[in-house]
């Protein structure tokens, strides 16, 4: 019962801790969320937004330049008359100062010049050499006199002389003659790390991947990354490759979208950057904040765990203190109850015993000790017990009905039938020799706490109480003053005679005295009574203890026995008239007449004994007295 209340409390605080948790934890993470992904989406937009300006700005300046250059009639001239002055060492000087003119004025890290006449490359030193075709390293020229742009931008190594063969970014402008044909290639160049030193900063600020790639989606320039290094397409095996289409698809305006998989996820910004044919790919990606997100959600819920862990164990002792206390309060004010009962209740009960009659044991301490006492070993049942305390203790006329009343079937029978109380007298012995009288009250009751039936015994000395009682009862039956049976005791004890022995023949004997009044009138009444004591004292000596003998009137008396056959009457009836016949009482002699009938136990009652006996002793009077005479079977209507 207390356990249940305890688990069903602990459980209520959790499922409330839980729910609250879960409710708290969702709104935060949908809040938290929300914040997040609205930050993400402003800062890749105005990562895109920067890197896209400066990049457009980077690029423009070089590209204006270098159209000028393509538009100069002073190169259009020298290209046009390059071919007849290839020896001449002040021509080429000519066009050496013209490059580095604009390389000085500018800053740019290559300006160069390819004639498509005569391949020759110069630089802002010079001629550097002659553009072999088939040579890998001058692809380059030959693919874009291919084209048919104007510019065209071109990520390479800068194999001039001193230059190092920096990864540069080129320019290249078509030069072309009065009639379109392409007379040479102009432009200028410039290292790529500052590009890259652009995005990376970027990157390490806001905490993007920024990416340069062509219409295809082949990485052209990223922080780490240049074209220069191979091909590398950045949607091949990367985590928003499914956007490649949308992305590449749309040259308008910027593309942001959302991308998630199982393993990462991200918000993408794209932008098409006109200039230079190449789009602006900025990635965030999320998977790392997720997991931090994820991260926090599982130290909530650890740090939820341990919460609804504390609270169980404070709950729990708190809940076991006070059951504790709360018991310790109850038994105290049980004992201060049980005392107060119990010294009540021991001025009228010797012993109190409990018995659980369902389960057939003993329900108390008290009752356990008593089974023990009388060697009954522990745990017996109960009925055993019974028995046990029959044989020991349990006078043997009284065990049967001992046993009988208390036994657990008798009362769950009785409890059954809306009895709540059994009661048996008995006599008991505590030391094996004196008997006492002994009440047992029992209290049968249904024990809630578990619905078993119990059956609470008092047991109470009545031994004063019910000799008193017999004695009075025997008082009740006697002649004042002969102290034989009265009239109605007599009647009562022949009944009893006849009913327990249906078989049984009997003798029935009435004896009235001779001429008594005259004894009465010429001695006194006291002579009188005398003679009556004397007479029953006669009788009652004749007849003994297993004869009832009883005084029905003045001078009138009853003896009843059983008997083997008429012998044994008669033989009675003449040793009365015998023993009688030899008294005197001051001079006058004291006889007696006698009627006498025979019957067997159920074929007769009371009544018609003494109307045939009756009729018997009349007979013996009329016939003289002093005498008995025998009831004849013919007598019965008489
Ligand atoms: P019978 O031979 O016909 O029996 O003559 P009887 O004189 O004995 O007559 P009966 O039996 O009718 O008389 C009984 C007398 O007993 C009548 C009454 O005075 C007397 N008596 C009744 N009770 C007592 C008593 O308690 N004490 C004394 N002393 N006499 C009693
Ligand atoms: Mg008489």
């Amino acid at each position: 019962m207390k356990k249940n209340v305890l688990l069903r409390t602990n459980f209520l605080v959790c499922i409330v801790i839980v729910i609250g948790f879960v409710v708290t934890s969702a709104i935060s993470y949908k809040s938290n969320q929300g914040i997040f992904r609205k930050d993400i989406e402003s800062v890749s937009r105005l990562t895109s937004e920067g890197i896209y300006h400066q990049i457009d700005t980077i690029f423009t300046k070089p590209i204006n330049i270098s159209l000028t250059m393509a538009n100069d009639s002073l190169l259009k001239d020298f290209l046009e008359g390059e071919e007849e002055h290839l020896g001449d060492r002040d021509f080429i000087d000519t066009m050496r100062d013209y490059l580095n003119t604009y390389r000085d004025k500018y800053g740019y890290d290559s300006v160069f010049l390819a004639s498509v006449k005569t391949k020759n490359y110069y630089y802002y030193n010079g001629l550097d050499r002659v553009l072999q075709e088939g040579d890998p390293e001058n692809v380059w020229f030959y693919s874009f006199l291919e084209q048919d742009t104007d510019y065209g931008i071109q990520i390479d190594n800068d194999q001039v002389e001193g230059a190092g063969n920096e990864v540069t970014v080129f320019i290249n402008c078509r030069i072309t003659d009065g009639d379109g044909d392409v007379m040479g290639v102009v432009g200028v160049g410039f290292r790529v790390d500052s590009l890259q030193a652009l995005l990376q900063g970027y990157e390490n600020d806001f905490g993007v991947n920024a990416y340069l790639v062509d219409e295809e989606g082949n990485v052209e320039i990223s922080g780490t990354y240049t074209r220069f290094q191979g091909d590398s397409n950045l949607f091949e095996g990367c985590a928003f490759a499914k956007l490649k289409d949308t992305i590449l698809g749309s040259r308008e305006g910027t593309q942001n979208l959302w991308y998630s998989s199982k393993k990462s996820s991200g918000y993408v910004v794209s932008r098409f950057i006109e200039n230079l044919g190449w789009y602006l790919i900025i990635d965030h990606d999320t998977t790392k904040l997720n997991e931090r997100l994820s991260l926090q959600l599982l130290r909530e819920m650890t740090i939820v765990v341990i919460t609804i862990l504390l609270v169980l164990i404070t709950i729990t002792s708190v809940i076991r203190r006070y059951n504790k206390k709360i018991i310790e309060l109850t038994v105290k004010a049980e004992k201060v109850h049980q005392a107060v009962f119990k010294e009540a209740t021991e001025q009228l009960y010797e012993n109190i015993y409990e018995f659980d009659i369902t389960h057939n044991q003993a329900a108390s301490e008290a009752t356990s000790a008593y089974f023990e006492s009388l060697g009954a070993p522990p745990d017996i049942p109960f009925d055993k017990a019974l028995g046990i305390i029959a044989q020991k203790q349990i006078k043997e006329e009284y065990r049967e009905g001992y046993i009988r009343t208390f036994h657990p079937d008798n009362v769950l029978e009785a409890f059954e039938n809306g009895r709540d109380n059994l009661q048996y007298d008995f006599m008991i012995t505590t030391d094996g020799e004196t008997y006492y009288w002994m009440r047992i009250t029992a209290h049968i009751f249904r024990w809630q706490e578990d619905n078993s039936v119990r059956m609470l015994v008092y047991r109470q000395n009545i031994d004063e109480q019910k000799r008193h009682e017999l004695y009075m009862m025997e008082q009740m039956q006697k002649d004042s003053l002969t102290g034989l049976y009265n009239k109605v005791a007599t009647q009562e004890h022949v009944r009893r005679m006849l009913e327990q022995g249906p078989d049984q023949l009997f003798a029935f004997f009435i004896l009235d005295i001779d001429y008594f009044k005259e004894v009465n009138d010429r001695l006194g009444h006291a002579a009188g009574d005398k003679v009556l004591v004397e007479f029953s004292g006669t009788l009652a000596g004749q007849f003994g203890k297993d004869a009832v003998v009883g005084r029905i009137g003045g001078d009138e008396f009853i003896a009843f026995l059983s008997i083997t056959g008429a012998e044994m009457a008669k033989e009675h009836a003449g040793e009365l008239i015998r023993a009688l016949r030899n008294r005197t009482e001051g001079g006058v002699s004291i006889t007696a007449s006698i009627g006498v009938v025979l019957a067997v136990g159920k074929e007769t009652d009371f009544e018609t004994l003494y109307k045939k006996a009756d009729f018997a002793l009349y007979k013996a009077k009329r016939q003289g007295r002093n005498r008995y005479v025998i009831a004849a079977a013919d007598d019965e209507n008489k």
